[in-house]
């Protein structure tokens, strides 16, 4: 320890030093000679490991796209290039998954072309049309002309006549979408929206981007859809805020590590008529803007794209079936936030799950197995 007149050694020497000192005499007691050379080579990398400043260097972008700001942290690794290669990765996925842009994939797909499908498209469409079956159609990517007719594409809002919507509706029909090999198939008026999804699978294309960089821990926040590599660079898990749908404050704080905590909520995009508030998820069974009660709904899990394909699923199903839904599965958990305040989580993160306001304030319950 520094006493008087000898100077405080820097915490990262001092820490080598002490560790290294302990484990060593440790070993020599423990271990033949031969295998003590090796372990003590091995125990002074990881040592170094162990105590290099704790938190390694730290890289960040911003930027615009999928119509939202988004942020890129890594931490270590080939950070620098990994980021360059990231936002690549996320314009590359836009330019192909994009409903609007005259250029992409999807565009040509929804025009009735036959495209060759690119890897990327050819997954998040996979993954998609699972989870529209899986969730019997709360999820359905077939959704398009029925957001279209509502302006949500646009920003020029109407409510469109029922006979309008039923019309509409009858191209609604995720059963209707062939995928086989590298070929898609839409019939006649069929169009997709992977607005519910995209930037969930771009979440997990980041993930194994920084992965491959060599990244320690990483953290993206792609408009609300938050994911995460690893811990936070100090080894706690991150913690990140749900955002209360009717302020701007945090609603809660879950904690996570190597997952993704994706958001849907009427208040990201609605408009209002004659009183009458219309957010941007629709119900595919009505063709009307979900209105089930939800305020926003959370999904934590470790894929995004899961999670992301479930919040809006979710958010069409209410809170019954939304607890039914997911006694059925083993791979997520949620925070339902209702239109009244009142929280509902399911059992898999009530121990990193809190509220950053008072406890007493809001009704709150845990949903079982
Ligand atoms: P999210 O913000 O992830 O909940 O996605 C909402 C977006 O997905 C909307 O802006 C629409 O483009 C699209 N969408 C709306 N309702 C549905 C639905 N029931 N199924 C699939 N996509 C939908
Ligand atoms: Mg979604």
């Amino acid at each position: 320890a520094p006493g008087p007149g000898r100077p405080a050694l820097p915490p990262r020497a001092g820490c080598i030093m002490i560790l290294h000192g302990r484990l060593k005499n440790w070993y020599v007691k423990e271990s033949p000679m031969k295998r003590l050379r090796l372990t003590s080579a091995a125990l002074a990398l990881a040592l170094f490991a162990a105590c290099a400043p704790s938190s390694p260097e730290e890289y960040s972008a911003t930027l615009l796209a999928m119509d939202t700001a988004m942020t890129l942290t890594a931490y270590g690794g080939q950070g620098e290039a990994a980021l360059a290669d990231a936002q690549d990765l996320i314009l590359d996925l836009e330019g192909l998954l994009s409903t609007t842009d005259q250029n992409s994939e999807l565009y040509a797909l929804n025009q009735g072309e036959a495209v060759a499908l690119s890897s990327s498209t050819r997954e998040v469409l996979e993954e998609a049309l699972a989870l529209c079956q899986d969730t019997g159609g709360a999820l359905d990517i077939t959704i398009y002309p029925v957001v279209r007719a509502w302006g949500f594409t646009t920003g020029q809002y109407q409510v469109p006549d029922d006979d309008a919507l039923s019309a509409l509706l009858e191209r609604v029909d995720y059963a209707q979408v062939q995928l086989t090999g590298d070929t898609l198939t839409l019939p006649e008026g069929v169009q997709i929206d992977l607005g519910a999804v995209a930037k969930g699978y771009t979440g997990d294309r980041l993930m194994e981007l920084f992965r491959q960089a060599g990244a320690a821990s990483a953290y993206v926040n792609l408009g609300g859809n938050v994911q995460v590599l690893g811990s936070s660079p100090d080894g706690d898990p991150w913690r990140i805020g749900i955002r209360d749908p009717e302020g701007e404050d945090y609603a809660a704080v879950v904690e996570v590590t190597d997952q993704a905590v994706v958001t849907s909520g009427a208040y990201e995009r609605y408009f209002e008529q004659d009183g009458v508030r219309y957010g941007h998820i629709i119900d595919p069974s009505t063709g009307y803007p979900a209105d089930s009660g939800l305020a926003s709904v959370t999904i934590v899990s470790p894929s995004g794209t899961l999670a992301d394909a479930l919040s809006t699923a979710l958010f069409v199903m209410g809170p019954d079936r939304a607890a039914e839904y997911w006694r059925g599965r083993d791979d997520f958990d949620f925070i339902l936030i209702g239109k009244d305040g009142s929280i509902t989580i399911s059992e898999g993160i009530e121990d990193s799950f809190s509220f950053s306001g008072e406890q007493g304030s809001v009704a709150f319950e845990v949903v079982r197995r």
